[in-house]
């Protein structure tokens, strides 16, 4: 009798513990009901826990327009303003510093923001506002990049590829090639990326500069560039090659 009552409380145990797992799941997966405000523009959704103003309108379309010059496909994309509270908590559990965040492929279709400022068009974290390059527009484009990149390749390839690849290509979308790849390698060094240099060139501007290098100057194709294992010190060397030609 001791031995069954032993079994149940474990099975019940585990019951248990699924069941929250799977709730949790859930949550990332489908979190509008904790949004109660939402405003659309062409394919693109974003949820906010408060009133969202007309201004967001232009933010959305933008959003829409850089995606669709971009090289993914797209149907219906949301974007989840995780401002504060809990919300804030659970959402930005795995970088609670961080602007934008997705779980792909929980996150199948949607990525989430720290703070929204519509009215400037600028992303907060917590206090403070983001300067630009690194608006709402550049947060929003490159998170859901990262989850057209998941679409396009499946999570598996999406987790287990190059950070300069997966990083650089979302930033490669928002924020274009750099204008003078010899000045902004110089600029950078080998440096890591300062809070200042970002302030200026966006979060990843030497994987940005490698993931434009190999698209426009090497002449990669999409699927050869999220295919590729290399290095970032391999890709800086073949970019460096190139440009001392
Ligand atoms: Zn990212």
């Amino acid at each position: 009798m001791m031995m069954l009552r032993i079994k149940r409380a474990i099975a019940f145990g585990i019951l248990l513990f699924s069941m929250t797992f799977c709730g949790a799941a859930m949550v990332f997966a489908r979190p509008e009901p904790f949004f109660a405000f939402s405003r659309t523009v062409q394919a693109i959704t974003i949820y906010d826990t408060q009133p969202i103003p007309q201004s967001a309108d232009r933010i959305l379309s933008e959003i829409a327009e850089i995606l669709a010059a971009g090289p993914f496909e797209y149907e219906q994309l949301e974007l989840f303003v995780a401002r504060d509270g809990w919300r804030h908590d659970l959402f930005f559990w795995l970088g609670p510093k961080a602007g934008g965040i997705v779980y792909y492929p929980l996150t199948y279709n949607h990525g989430f923001l720290s703070g929204a400022d519509y009215r400037s068009g600028l992303l907060r974290k917590g206090e403070r506002l983001i300067n630009p390059p690194r608006t709402l527009v550049y947060y929003g484009v490159h998170e859901l990049t990262h989850v057209l990149t998941g679409q396009h390749i499946g999570a598996f390839r999406f987790h287990a590829m190059p950070d300069w690849v997966r990083e650089g290509l979302a930033d490669y979308v928002a924020l274009g090639q750099p204008q003078d790849y010899v000045g902004l390698d110089a600029q950078l060094g080998n440096q890591p990326i300062s809070v200042d240099v970002m302030d200026s060139h966006g979060a990843y501007p030497r994987y940005r500069m490698l993931v434009a290098w190999f698209l426009t100057q090497e002449g990669w194709s999409l699927d050869a560039l999220l295919a590729t294992d290399m290095s970032e010190s391999e890709a800086l060397a073949i970019m460096r090659e190139g440009l001392a030609i």
